[in-house]
């Protein structure tokens, strides 16, 4: 196979959706450049692997692509074409095979990311992709080269297509800072603005209660705001509310904090009917106090009660208005936390730019993957799925751009 280097195709950022298009790309017979800003590629995708790297998740696909937002389109098509089970298969074949955790949730059997990223660099290494660390793309030259702050200085490259694989801006000392938005405004792309995504919110806490349940966890609950509910668990912290089932709800409440006036009611006993926890609650026990009540009637655990006595001061005694306020203590979310301690980041590059190989339409030959592009799924495994599908899906944009734009021999 001939490699024309200097026409080979070039990815810019080492995360999860560049290098499996690095792969797709090298498999295919070229010779790929890929360039990292950092010391290293694959940061962000180590420090995931710090919860276990929770891959994908098992459900079927139709309910797993509901859980994308937007709906449809490439993205979807993307993962159509490369769905949980490949990625799976994919893992086998690199010596890591994955399991599926009580919750549906994938993850490798080491619980790593470490081994899963150390076999993969040696399958791209193998196929001869280069890996061009320290190199941090500044955007375009006049004449349409690549241009990057190197080692030596500043650089201009001559490539094939390029891939743009930048990430989002969360997390930004991994290497994702979204310093990429104006170099693509520039260009007249349209860029939904970068913000948090899968992020705790600020919560005004009484001192008290912040003193005792900061790190509390809130075990099988159930959240709900604007029509949306989720069942799941959150923690306490000093001034706010994290965990998954505020992050399922992050965009949701994101909008309601935007509003202003946002009220997120968390049902403490998702399990039980108001009118039966109403029943437990009427029995009659002379002598016992209202906490007491709460803790063996409702089973409440002492940060239930502390988030009832936070909501209504002073507490209802009535068994209807006790039980209702259990099923919705109604919760004030301030402000998202900062981008920087977000899990991931919604906005970016709008679809609407992209064509169905995701390629820029206004600069043919250079495509988008990854958490760059403005979309946003909870966790579960949804957003290194989405990375590394809409990865490989730009790759075969490329692979088609490049057989399409050959000069006929
Ligand atoms: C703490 C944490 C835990 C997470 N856990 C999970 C999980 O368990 N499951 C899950 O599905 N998702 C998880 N995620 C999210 C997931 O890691 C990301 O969505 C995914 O890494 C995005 O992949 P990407 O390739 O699009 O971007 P990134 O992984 O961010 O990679 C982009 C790369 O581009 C490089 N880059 C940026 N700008 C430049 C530039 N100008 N020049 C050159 N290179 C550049 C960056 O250094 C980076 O290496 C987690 C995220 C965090 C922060």
């Amino acid at each position: 196979m001939t490699h024309n280097e200097r026409n080979g195709p070039a990815v810019i950022g080492g995360g999860p959706a560049g290098l499996a298009a690095a792969e797709v790309l090298a498999r295919a017979g070229h010779a790929v450049t890929l360039y990292e800003r950092m010391p290293s590629v694959g940061r962000k995708f180590l420090i995931a692997g710090r919860g276990g790297l929770n891959l994908t998740h098992s459900e079927p696909l139709p309910a797993f692509l509901a859980r994308y937002h937007p709906r449809g389109g490439v993205l979807a098509d993307a993962i159509g074409a490369f769905p949980p089970d490949a990625l799976r298969g994919w893992c086998d074949e690199l010596g890591e095979p994955t399991f599926v955790g009580s919750s549906g949730r994938v993850f490798p059997e080491s619980f790593k990311a470490s081994p899963l990223l150390r076999a993969w660099l040696r399958r791209l290494d193998g196929l001869g992709v280069r890996i061009r660390t320290r190199h941090r793309f500044t955007g375009w030259s006049a004449r349409g080269g690549a241009m990057f702050e190197a080692p030596e200085g500043r650089i201009e490259t001559a490539h094939g297509p390029v891939l743009l694989a930048l990430g989002g801006a969360s997390w930004p000392r991994l290497g994702s800072d979204g310093a990429w938005v104006p170099l693509l405004a520039r260009e007249g792309v349209a860029v939904a603005p970068l913000e948090a995504a899968n992020v705790g919110f600020t919560l005004a806490w009484s001192p008290v209660f912040a003193e005792r349940f900061a790190g509390t966890p809130l075990k099988r609950i159930a959240l709900a705001i604007d029509g949306t509910a989720v069942r799941g668990e959150a923690v306490i912290s000093a001034d706010g509310i994290e965990g998954g089932a505020v992050y399922a709800l992050s965009r949701h409440i994101r909008a309601a904090t935007e509003r202003g006036g946002a009220v997120l009611h968390l049902d403490l006993r998702p399990d039980l009917s108001e009118a039966a926890l109403a029943r437990a609650l009427s029995r009659p026990k002379p002598g016992l106090s209202l906490a007491n009540r709460l803790r063996k009637d409702a089973a409440l655990p002492p940060v239930g009660i502390g988030l009832l006595r936070e909501a209504a001061h002073p507490l209802p005694v009535a068994a209807e208005a006790l039980a209702a306020l259990i099923k919705a203590v109604p919760l004030r979310p301030e402000a998202p936390r900062s981008i920087e301690r977000a899990i991931s980041t919604a906005g970016g590059v709008a679809f609407a730019e992209l064509d169905g190989r995701f390629m820029l339409r206004r600069r043919p030959g250079t495509f988008v993957a990854g958490e760059m592009l403005d979309w946003e799924a909870p966790t579960g495994g949804y957003l290194l799925q989405g990375a590394f599908a809409s990865g490989r899906a730009a790759a075969a944009g490329m692979l088609d751009w490049m057989a399409s734009s050959a000069p006929a021999s």
